[in-house]
């Protein structure tokens, strides 16, 4: 995608300005002199996140905390449901009660956890909150089964398929042209019970992956098309290329992920679940997403658990030598200057967490995980 207006994203930050480079891509530079210390930006709101499933009853699911190995003892019960309905019918104004749950009886939790009755009650207080929970609740009840399914023989067929053939832009496209003229409209004509049946086996990464897209289909939804944070959504960069050209087999995830969601999606989310809408929300998480890691540990003992998007922050470049630290505060990131900038000195933060490792495995690791040779000014001067 493409930012229509170039003035679209000057209003970021009162600090930096978000210009196309000489180089190619984008880059934020000062637009004043400024010193270190400057908070340039605080952000806590996200597009989409997602915790590892090892860690989904451990980190909780508003403000990230980790209970050290133990399980968090709050969980959303069928009170919660209730009020969340009640909030949702209300900002639907009246006459439009929302469709109920079917069986309230059973409500599992949504699959989420949470660290205590405070951010429990923060999170269900969020407009719109339920349809989220809802999606949620309906994936997590129907995960079992996914899981259980037996292996049909073409999924590892698909798999062995894409590794055996370069991917390119073409491969994609045709890919996803077949699912939207063939799978789609075949999928379409069946009954209730019968899509279901057609669920795909998916793994705990695809449920992961699911849950983030059916919170940025949610977030994405109900956030002003006006708002900063949209447009700078509209204009991450897409690495899809790049990545599936990496591991193909990325391809074949990413369809499963669709599936399942176009299946199990109720209306109101589902008709934001467009292909398009689908491989922006999954192309831009790729080298735009920001790591929810265990606070308080070096980054080589440091647990990973989980990613989010947060789209005002994404068009920071790395350097090995960043002028900016980041700082998480529950759900909050804080970008900070650690040096004095000059007006139009570019602004830059670490991607990788691995500075001290020596120059060129630290390298090595930039270019794997992100796809880019760096040439910081600490890169060039060490090589
Ligand atoms: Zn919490
Ligand atoms: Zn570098």
């Amino acid at each position: 995608m493409t930012i229509d207006n170039k003035n679209d994203l000057d209003n970021v930050s009162p600090f930096f300005e978000i210009k196309q480079t000489s180089w190619g891509g984008r880059a934020c530079f000062s637009k004043c002199a400024l010193p270190a210390g400057t908070p340039i930006l605080e952000i806590n709101n996200c597009i989409g996140s997602s915790l590892s499933y090892e860690f989904r009853k451990e980190v909780c699911h508003f403000c990230y905390f980790y209970h050290n190995g133990h399980t968090l003892k709050y969980r959303l019960e069928k009170e919660h449901l209730k009020f969340m309905e009640n909030c949702n019918d209300k900002e639907n104004g009246e006459g439009k009660k929302s469709t109920r749950m079917n069986n309230k009886a059973k409500f599992q939790g949504a699959g989420l956890w949470f660290c205590s009755e405070l951010c429990r009650s923060k999170f269900i207080k969020q407009p719109h909150i339920w349809e989220l929970v809802q999606c949620y609740e309906i994936l997590w009840c129907n995960l079992q089964k996914m899981f259980k399914r037996e292996n049909p023989d073409d999924v590892t067929g698909r798999e062995e398929q894409l590794n055996s053939i370069i991917i390119t832009e073409d491969v994609i496209q045709r890919s996803w042209d077949d699912c939207q003229h063939n799978w789609i409209p075949r999928i379409d004509k069946m009954s209730a019970a019968k899509k279901l049946h057609n669920l795909p086996v998916i793994s705990e990464d695809e449920y992961c992956c699911a849950k983030f897209v059916c919170e940025s289909l949610f977030r994405l939804k109900y956030i002003d098309s006006d708002s900063i944070t949209k447009k700078c959504f509209n204009g991450l960069q897409s690495n899809e290329l790049s990545k599936i050209h990496e591991f193909p087999v990325l391809l074949h995830f990413q369809e499963l992920v669709f599936k399942t969601l176009y299946i199990l999606l109720p209306d109101y989310l589902r008709t934001q679940l467009t292909i398009e809408n689908f491989r922006h929300i999954v192309g831009s998480e790729y080298g735009n997403a920001f790591g929810i890691w265990e606070t308080g540990e070096t980054p080589e003992s440091r647990e990973w658990f989980g990613f989010e998007v947060l789209p005002e922050a994404s068009y920071f470049n790395h350097s090995c030598k960043p002028n900016i630290t980041k700082t998480r505060e529950g759900r909050t990131m804080e970008f900070t200057l650690n040096s004095n900038v000059a007006k139009g000195t570019e602004i830059c933060i670490d991607y990788s967490g691995v500075l001290d490792l020596p120059t060129k495995k630290r390298r090595k690791f930039l270019h794997d995980t992100w796809f880019f040779d760096c040439l910081c000014v600490r890169c060039k001067s060490e090589m």
